[in-house]
């Protein structure tokens, strides 16, 4: 048990959930001034915990990538797992954690069940159903179940597109491996059925490319049309925001992965339509080859 790094939460609350830093990890950022002896209690200092380096959103194509093990904590299912980076991209946005393997020098496997944001400001944990045999500052290979993030993002990507064929509201939105929604608020909109598989499936065969590129909050401020999602307002305060630009078809804030070009969606159909109220419709859209 000694691998696994749990301690009380410095703050003196709730269950054991603050993983213990080792010396070795903390000492190279304690800043000088600390004192020599060791603080009362209620002066502890929270370890500040670096943010997770996001490699999924540089290249959602990558799929093994080494990182270092900076944490393990056990939870009453499992433990989660903190690395110094990450290709799990974690349950946000509607789009679900990413699973997979982590792979120790020994070879030992630890199966990835789901991806999370942390506790701690962008940081973010990979839970696990068993206690894995890492330890702090183990270098480790990361391999993600590509073919459901492939899905995922296919599907993702499509959900852009059917933002930009209804033109009203989003007022949420989920994407599982087979299937993708978006709840729009129509107002008065009647929506055809037909007519938005067709212009759906017209804009996958076109092969679109999917960029990316940055805008500063205050940008952001200033094109409120940009975003369409009503319910979850892109995340502010970073100083930027990126855009998921399809050039002539759609452009709005987005975190997710998405494919490069929308001809790799593939085909899709209309699942159904669901009045969720008097304005409120969810379009549901699933993989053809599903
Ligand atoms: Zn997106």
């Amino acid at each position: 048990m000694s691998a696994f790094l749990t301690g009380p939460n410095p703050a003196g609350e709730g269950r054991a959930l603050w993983p213990i830093w080792s010396q070795r990890w903390l000492s190279p950022i304690q800043p000088p001034f600390l004192p020599q002896e060791a603080p009362r209690m209620s002066e502890t200092i929270t370890p500040i915990v670096p943010p997770t380096e996001d490699l999924f959103r540089a290249d959602a194509y990558q799929t093994e990538a080494d990182a270092t093990v900076l944490a393990v904590t056990e939870t009453a299912t499992g433990a989660e797992i903190l690395l110094d980076r990450t290709l799990f991209y974690p349950n946000g946005g509607g789009q679900p954690g990413d699973t997979g393997v982590i792979v120790s020098q020994a070879g030992a496997e630890t199966r990835i069940v789901d991806t999370r944001k942390g506790a701690q400001p962008n940081t973010i944990v990979h839970l696990t159903e068993a206690l894995p045999a890492l330890s702090v500052g183990d270098k480790i290979l990361m391999r993600i179940d590509w073919p459901r993030r492939h899905r995922l993002m296919r599907m993702h990507t499509c959900l852009h597109l059917l933002s930009s064929v209804i033109p009203a509201g989003v007022t949420g939105g989920q994407v599982n491996e087979d299937k993708g929604r978006l709840d729009f608020d129509i107002g008065e909109l009647v929506l055809d059925r037909e007519a938005i598989e067709t212009q759906l499936n017209a804009l996958i065969s076109a092969d679109h490319p999917v960029g990316q590129r940055w805008i500063t909050d205050a940008e952001l401020e200033a094109n409120p049309s940009l975003v369409k999602t009503m319910s979850v307002q892109p995340p502010r305060g970073a100083g930027r925001v990126r855009l998921i630009d399809i050039p002539g078809v759609d452009l709005q804030p987005c975190g997710g992965t998405h494919v490069a070009r929308t001809g790799e969606i593939g085909p899709v159909r209309i699942d159904k339509i669901e009045s969720k109220g008097k304005r409120n419709r969810r379009v549901v859209l699933a993989f053809i080859d599903a």
